[in-house]
């Protein structure tokens, strides 16, 4: 993946900003792990053309862009306001489970993180309830960030 351009870094930049305002929700107490998530974003932009979540590992990333459902803001956190590459956190850096199925792997790592802006967010809540596909399928394994606006 080539480092994203300043320019494309900048629009990425603004787009979280304005969607964390947006949802509610702030960027992680640590600095280098929304920097290292935003990175990544705007690579894929690069890439890509869209910002594919950087936290996935993709057996096809062209394939996998096209189905949007890992576009950020990704349907997780349309739906569920769950964050797994911690970019959109609570103030304290935790993602918020609140809305989660209770078998998805975020109540099971972090246990009941609740949301303190129940009033913001999830515009797609409407399609909460098993229509998130699960980190554990074949063709994806959550990773850490290590290295995101839809175009
Ligand atoms: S997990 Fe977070 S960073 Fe990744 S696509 Fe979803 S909202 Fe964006």
């Amino acid at each position: 993946m080539n480092p994203p351009s300043k320019d494309r870094l900048e629009k990425m930049w603004k787009f979280v900003k304005g969607f964390a305002e947006k949802s509610g929700t702030t960027f992680h107490p640590t600095p280098a792990v929304t920097e290292a998530v935003v990175n990544g974003l705007a690579a894929h932009i690069e890439e890509l053309g869209k910002p594919l979540c950087p936290c996935n590992f993709y057996k096809d990333k062209q394939a996998e862009a096209k189905l949007r459902r890992w576009i950020c803001a990704c349907d997780e956190m349309q739906i569920y306001k769950y964050c797994h590459c911690l970019l959109f956190v609570r103030e304290d850096g935790l993602p918020i489970t609140e809305y989660l199925p209770e078998d998805h792997e975020g109540r099971q790592v972090y246990g009941l993180v609740t949301d303190p802006t129940p009033d913001k967010g999830r515009a797609l809540r409407h399609k909460a309830v098993g229509q998130v596909p699960s980190h554990a399928s074949p063709d994806q394994t959550a990773a850490a960030p290590s290295q995101t606006p839809k175009s």
